[in-house]
């Protein structure tokens, strides 16, 4: 698609209003699979707009916190509706921005929805406990309450899912909201808060800053009125997000980076865990927090496997995600394509068996965007960089072992905590994984893709900090539990001592 000769320019949301960044600046939104293709212009914000935002969303917090839940979840079911009639113009608008192939955009816009519904379903429970109290004629119970001004932070990976999963718990339990979308996909936030102005939220409960992280981001951290921040991202930014929330004691969540694994034993449907492995690694060109970027093989079938694995990665065909045809689109920008260069180029050093790919796709159309292709390396050492650190790009490596305790060995230790997979039908390698396996997440033959929005979403160690997304974990994040005794024996009753 051509840019049009004046590029659409778009607008902050701030308290019910489309309005320009106070810089004047603008920041550029290409499609990675053409950069000649200008998606559009998004402001530049600094810390002017993100203050404005806050003080936006203070003000409407009130009336929002008072509006019954079930009010609030009206607004949700109503967004939800709308997400579904625009589901395939907000698919091709992602995958435009971001390259992943539309069947794999329309998943992300049905994540939105089916998130949205759950948290609209959630505006009936935000069940609390009752319990009896210890003393006489006295009531215990426990309910939510909101937080406050909610600051989110999202990455590109999954430009409608992730900010749906962050600002729809958010709200149905009655916090305001300000977030900042990932600079390479502004387009896809623009059209949630669209979705959600139309249903009909009140002016300033939701508000939306474009920026790059340190200018547009880094001021929602360190905001006396911001009583919780949730930030999806590298696991190096979580950090600076983690440090900056501490003084302040924050409610902070951070969902970080990942890698990896997919076990296969000796006694797997080996055909059926090449499928997951193609997937797993390949999907999103491997740029998904829960990609398959290791896959470790039972020396038994290893060479079997990797002869299969190889021939199905490259019969890939990599493209433009809008041309049904293709497989994996392009990488999201310039310097993600150059990380997953230089790792290949590590791979190659650490002497790795490069099996398949290893290089940019330059030629004809592919030299219009970001273009890598999926990439193999097998015999890899545990220890290698490349089988140790996050490459977020269509790199996999393929690593033998002897036996199921070595397996676990290499699925644990690595930094990360987010997701792992085993493909066996020896039920009792089945339940020692799931229970050994130190991730957030665990499959049992199936790739390390596929969460469900009912279900807690998150990982362990440098993955995450403890809290998760999705499921009614997500609620406990966004509320804080208030304990409430009521006493109706018109006299002072001393727990633990007048009845003990
Ligand atoms: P990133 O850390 O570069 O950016 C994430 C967000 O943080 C962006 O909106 C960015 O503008 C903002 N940011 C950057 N610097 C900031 C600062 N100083 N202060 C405040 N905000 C700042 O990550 P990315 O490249 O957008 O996404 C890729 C990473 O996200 C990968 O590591 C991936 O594993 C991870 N990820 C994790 C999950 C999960 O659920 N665990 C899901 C998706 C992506």
């Amino acid at each position: 698609m051509a840019t049009p000769a004046r590029p659409k320019v778009f607008k902050n949301f701030i308290n019910g209003e489309w309005i320009e960044a106070r810089s004047g600046k603008a920041i550029e939104n290409r499609n990675p699979a053409n950069t000649g293709e200008l998606v559009g212009m998004f402001p530049a914000s600094t810390e002017e707009d993100v203050n404005l935002a806050i003080d936006a969303a203070k003000g409407a917090y009130d009336k929002w916190r008072l509006t019954p839940a079930p009010k609030r979840a009206e607004i949700l079911y109503r967004a939800a509706e709308i997400l579904i009639e625009r589901k395939e113009d907000y698919s091709r608008d992602m995958t435009r921005e971001m390259g992943k192939v539309l069947a794999e955009t329309r998943g992300d816009v049905q994540e939105a929805i089916d998130m949205t519904y759950l948290m609209a379903g959630e505006g009936r429970r935000q069940f609390g406990q009752t319990t009896p109290s210890e003393l006489p004629n006295k009531f215990a119970m426990s309910v939510r309450t909101s937080v406050g001004v909610a600051g989110l932070i999202c990455p590109w990976n999954f430009p409608m899912a992730i900010p749906s999963w962050k600002a729809m718990p958010a709200l149905v339990t009655g916090n305001t909201v300000v977030i900042k979308p990932a600079e390479d996909t502004p387009l896809s936030t623009y059209n949630l808060m669209q979705v959600l102005s139309e249903a009909g939220l009140p002016r300033g409960v939701m508000n939306v800053v474009f920026g790059d992280g340190p200018e547009a981001g880094a001021p929602l951290l360190n905001h006396k009125d911001v009583g919780l921040v949730s930030f999806t991202g590298s696991t190096e930014v979580g950090r600076i997000v983690s440090q900056a929330c501490a003084p302040s004691f924050k409610k902070c969540h951070l969902e970080m980076g990942g890698k990896n694994i997919i076990i296969v034993m000796d006694d797997a449907n080996l055909d059926l865990a090449v499928d997951g492995a193609v997937w797993g690694g390949f999907g999103t060109s491997g740029q998904r927090c829960t990609a398959a970027s290791r896959v470790a093989v039972h020396k038994k079938v290893y060479s079997e496997f990797v002869e299969k694995f190889v021939a199905r990665v490259k019969a890939l065909k990599v493209g433009d995600g809008l041309d049904p045809s293709t497989d994996m689109g392009p990488c999201i920008n310039e310097q993600q394509l150059k990380t997953v260069m230089k790792y290949v180029q590590i791979g190659k050093d650490e002497t790795a068996k490069l099996a398949t790919g290893g290089n940019r796709l330059e030629s004809g159309a592919w030299g219009r965007g970001w273009f890598h292709e999926p990439t193999v390396f097998s015999d890899c050492d545990p220890k290698m960089r490349i089988a140790q650190e996050e490459i977020f790009g269509p790199v996999v490596a393929v690593i033998p072992f002897e036996d199921f305790d070595e397996a676990l060995d290499i699925a644990n230790g690595v930094q990360y905590g987010l997701s792992a997979a085993i493909y066996t039908r020896n039920v009792n390698n089945a339940f020692r994984a799931q229970r050994d396996l130190q991730t957030g997440i665990v499959y049992v033959n199936a790739p390390t893709i596929g969460a469900e929005t009912h279900l807690p979403f998150g990982g362990i160690k440098n993955t995450g900090n403890g809290h998760r997304e999705s499921g009614e974990a997500a609620l406990d994040f966004y509320s804080e539990w208030k304990t409430v005794y009521i006493d109706y024996s018109d006299r002072l009753q001393r727990a633990q001592i007048d009845n003990a």
